[in-house]
């Protein structure tokens, strides 16, 4: 199938991993998935562009489902962290299974990297609560290091006084 080359891999298949068109430009795995292309030529549509994968953005119904079915699909160890980011944005459940991943799963990072090799403007319209959310599990972190802090310093605390004794 001829695809726009400034969409390759934009966008998810909707035939998944055993699609057998020759060439397809769509992405197969979320891992596949790329920011738009601009090195030819800009990428303008703004708002609700179609882009996959998530910086943060809003995203529609559609790209959801489409979105969410490839993560049921997906290995664990082979989830890419703004996947991670995006299902728990959307249902606001911490997982344990992912205190190593940092705060705001390094969105952040990816955003800034993509303003800078974008060459249109700010790309996209944010999802309401992706910020809000990433905060709330910024404060967990804190509150979780701020015991902790406090535990390994009553723990030497004790040991001193021992010594003492
Ligand atoms: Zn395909």
């Amino acid at each position: 199938m001829a695809y726009d080359p400034i969409l390759w891999r934009v966008r998810l298949c909707h035939h998944g991993s055993s699609c057998s068109h020759h060439n397809c430009g769509f992405a197969h795995n979320l891992s596949d998935l790329r920011p738009p292309n601009e090195s030819q030529r800009l990428y303008d549509r703004t708002g609700q562009t179609g882009v996959d994968r998530w910086y943060g953005q809003h995203l529609t119904d559609d790209q959801l489902d489409t979105i969410q079915s490839y993560y049921q699909r997906t290995p664990e160890r082979f989830l890419p962290a703004w996947s991670r980011a995006l299902r728990y944005c959307i249902s606001g459940k911490h997982d344990v299974k992912e205190r190593h991943q940092s705060w705001d799963y390094g969105l952040s990072m990816d955003l800034e990297l993509l303003c800078l090799h974008r060459k249109s403007r700010l790309p996209f319209r944010f999802h309401e609560q992706t910020w809000e959310r990433l905060e709330v599990r910024k404060q967990m972190f804190r509150e979780e290091h701020i015991k902790e802090v406090r535990q390994d310093m009553d723990l030497e605390w004790s040991v001193n006084n021992m010594q003492r004794l």
